[in-house]
């Protein structure tokens, strides 16, 4: 299997530091996975080196102009000569899920824009749709506003990079983990409540059933908290 391609677009790629530890950076070093920030200021234009202009039809702020964001995405296209998934990251965009980790983990090369200021101008989205070899999604974190692409793009890095096989240690501990455990229509449930030692913790109890060594028991209590955590959320 060919390593899977990560490219990040950011006029800030010192936000984009966190990549490189803990299991992405791991990852990284055992060569599963390949992530190459790029800075978009090498793409500016003219003696100011600018990436951003005021928006047509009037407004506060400023937006992000597209032929740099162009140049930037074409030249971290170039490294695969596969499909490439551009990845918009905008409020307006789908609101991102463990099932949309699932199904990108599959992708061969994902581009994440970064937008900053009032978002990247409207046409690069437009215009990759329509190119060879590309696919836009338009994705969202949730239903808030950040100041940049950045941590959305972390979020969305760390939930897919723990998907592929050789990053998580035990690949078990990924089906018994909330939005992974179904329910009995089939729904996706949040993960039970988890304890360790000591058994007694300030005058609070581990579950009795968890120490009784009965498996069957234990699933079954598992479960039931499961459903009832995930009815109480969803309330
Ligand atoms: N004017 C935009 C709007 O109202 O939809 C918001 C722009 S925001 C201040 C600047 C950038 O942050 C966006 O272009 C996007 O890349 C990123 N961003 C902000 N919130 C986000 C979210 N919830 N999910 C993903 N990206 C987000």
């Amino acid at each position: 299997m060919s390593k899977l391609q990560f490219d990040v677009i950011s006029i800030f790629p010192e936000y984009l530091a966190p990549l490189s530890l803990s299991l992405v950076g791991k990852a990284q070093e055992n060569e599963l996975i390949d992530i190459a920030i790029t800075d978009l200021r090498d793409f500016a234009q003219g003696a100011h080196k600018s990436v951003d202009d005021t928006p047509y039809g009037g407004g506060a702020g400023m937006v992000m102009s597209a032929e740099p964001w162009a140049n930037a995405i074409e030249s971290v296209a170039q490294k695969s000569t596969g499909h490439h998934e551009l990845i918009m990251l905008t409020p307006a965009g789908k609101r991102f899920d463990q099932s949309m980790a699932y199904e990108l983990a599959q992708k061969e090369h994902l581009i994440f824009a970064c937008g900053r200021y009032e978002g990247i101008d409207y046409r690069i989205t437009e215009h990759y749709q329509g190119v060879e070899n590309f696919t836009v999604r338009e994705i969202s974190i949730g239903d808030y506003v950040l100041n940049g692409g950045e941590v959305a793009a972390l979020v969305i890095l760390e939930a897919i990079i723990r998907l592929i096989p050789g990053v998580i240690g035990n690949p078990a501990s990924l089906e018994e983990e909330s939005h992974s455990i179904r329910g009995e229509e089939n729904e996706n449930l949040v993960e039970y409540p988890s304890y360790t030692k000591p058994a007694s913790w300030r005058g609070h109890e581990v579950p009795p059933v968890l120490l009784s060594g009965n498996h069957a028991e234990i699933a079954r209590w598992r479960s039931a908290q499961s459903e009832a955590r995930t009815r109480q959320l969803r309330e």
